[in-house]
């Protein structure tokens, strides 16, 4: 059996998840793809992986629902007998961007069910299984990454619903991050900028000009990619005093410059 730490990283079938796959199987990890729908794209993540030097298998679920969330869990540990590092980076948009004087609590409620309550919850079943496995010779039985966004902190007057979903995952890092650090548990937020995926796909030309007027100091789209390179940093153990941390990947978006 190999010996060849496992991470589960939800929505990797494409974009960001995908690319975080990738920079771990160029790690030479074991990676459960998980995704909601889109099989075909699961399918050709597994086979990049393994392109890339690691295994993988697809595993259908919503985070958004409990049943999936639990078969997930289960099905992962049946494959890779432990669970090393955990991504939540499943996430979806607004089907409407609507004002935030008009947008409706359907949304809302689809918003915060898979952007928030998923992960969160998800967090606790995976750090279960963390605190029940034998620490390596660091001490360390698992890590915990969250993707939320800059909508953490940046207000978007047309998908309230979105950016409070990604504020309430700061919180979860640090309180998931202050009750595991106990048991050899890191927990981690990234931040990613403006990222080219199928969900900025829609409003492509609107941030090319944005990003050519100076929106980002570094004056480029961020790639999928750029946030795999991050979670390699984390997953190779290379913030071992830091947890609750943020890591912003945004091209410096976050800065204020005067
Ligand atoms: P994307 O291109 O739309 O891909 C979304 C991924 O999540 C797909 O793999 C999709 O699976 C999966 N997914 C959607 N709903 C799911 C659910 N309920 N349960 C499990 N998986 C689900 O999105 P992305 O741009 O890569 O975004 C990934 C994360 O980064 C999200 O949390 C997003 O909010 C965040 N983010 C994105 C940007 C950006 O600029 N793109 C910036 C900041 C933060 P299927 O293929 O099966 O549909």
């Amino acid at each position: 059996m190999s010996t060849q730490p496992v991470a589960l990283v939800t929505g990797s079938s494409r974009g960001i998840g995908r690319g975080i796959a990738l920079a771990l199987g160029a790690l030479g990890w074991r990676v459960v793809v998980n995704y909601a729908g889109n099989r075909q794209a699961a399918d050709e993540c597994v086979a990049l992986v393994a392109a890339a030097g690691g295994q993988a298998i697809a595993v259908q679920g919503d985070v958004g629902e409990a049943g999936d969330r639990h078969r997930l869990v289960a099905e992962s540990v049946a494959w890779g007998g432990r669970i090393d590092l955990l991504v939540n980076n499943a996430g979806v948009a607004p089907a409407v961007r609507a004002d935030v004087l008009d947008a409706g609590e359907e949304s809302f409620d689809r918003l915060i069910r898979i952007n928030l309550k998923g992960p969160y919850f998800l967090t606790q079943a995976v750090a279960k299984v963390m605190i029940g496995q034998a620490p390596d010779v660091s001490g360390s039985r698992g890590q915990i990454i969250t993707v939320s966004s800059i909508s953490a902190y940046t207000a978007s007057v047309n998908r309230g619903d979105y950016c409070v979903s990604k504020a309430g995952l700061g919180m979860l890092t640090k309180v998931f991050a202050a009750r595991l650090a106990d048991h050899g548990i890191r927990v981690y937020e990234i931040r990613p900028g403006v990222i080219l995926t199928d969900m900025t796909g829609p409003v492509k030309a609107k941030y090319d000009a944005l990003i050519a007027d100076g929106l980002t100091p570094i004056k480029r789209w961020g790639d999928p990619a750029d946030i795999g390179r991050a979670v390699a940093a984390i997953a190779s153990g290379d913030l071992p005093f830091s947890t609750g941390e943020v890591i912003n990947v945004d091209g410096g978006f976050h800065l204020h410059t005067l």
